[in-house]
């Protein structure tokens, strides 16, 4: 059984997602604050994806984010935001989250999304024939899901990966937001188009030298990205 994360400090809130995971099959591991989190991750190496909650009374969300990140972790985050919260989307994406649900949000509403990023996640994928991909200075193993650039590895989350291996599939093509969106995080949900664009922007930080001045991920103004060397 899939154990998922649930830190939410209100406890009606947090009670109503494990209901809804335990009904799903997931097994839920609850933390109340940002601190508890942290220490649940580190007994639990086994938690596939974690639903984070941005306003806590220790530690926020987002940087609950980060350092589950910086601890080299590629476990699955979808932030828990409020409505009027629209900065906490953009900084807990630019942090290493995969994707946002917004407060309030209904059981079939979650559970997709969980489902989806679940399903992207999985490692089914490591049956296949081991293979490569390379672009330029850039070498994708697909079996092992790395990403190499000059021959250095560089840290990617599973989506930031999923991206890249979309982009060097289909080099010089230009894709839609919409078309990245449906391919990336599933077509089981609409999801935001933003949240493509904020992903675009933290892999271009770790992919390219200027990622103002991108060389290789470049912009289709009005459309979407290009895999452009
Ligand atoms: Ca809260």
């Amino acid at each position: 059984m899939k154990k998922i994360l649930v830190l939410e400090d209100e406890a009606n809130i947090r009670s109503f997602i494990v209901i809804n995971l335990r009904r799903s099959g997931y097994e839920p591991i609850e933390a109340e604050t940002g601190m508890m989190a942290l220490e649940k991750v580190r007994v639990n190496p086994d938690i596939c994806l974690a639903l984070l909650d941005v306003m806590l009374p220790d530690i926020d969300g987002v940087e609950v984010c980060r350092r589950i990140r910086a601890s080299g972790s590629k476990m699955g985050i979808i932030m828990l935001t409020a409505k009027s919260q629209e900065m906490d989307k953009v900084t807990g994406l630019m942090n290493g989250a995969d994707d946002y649900v917004t407060k309030p949000f209904s059981p079939s509403e979650l559970t997709a999304r969980i489902d989806a990023l679940a399903r992207r996640l999985d490692v089914s994928e490591d049956i296949q024939a081991a293979s490569e991909l390379s672009s330029g200075p850039f070498l994708l193993n697909t079996r092992n899901r790395t990403l190499e650039k000059d021959g250095e590895r560089l840290k990617l989350t599973q989506i930031e990966y999923l991206l890249m291996k979309l982009f060097m599939e289909n080099p010089g093509k230009a894709m839609s937001r919409e078309d990245i969106l449906t391919a990336v995080w599933g077509n089981e949900f609409s999801g935001e188009l933003k949240t493509v664009d904020v992903n675009i922007r933290r892999l271009r930080i770790k992919i390219e030298t200027d990622p103002t001045e991108p060389e290789y991920l470049t912009t289709v103004w009005g459309y979407g990205y290009k895999w452009g060397y």
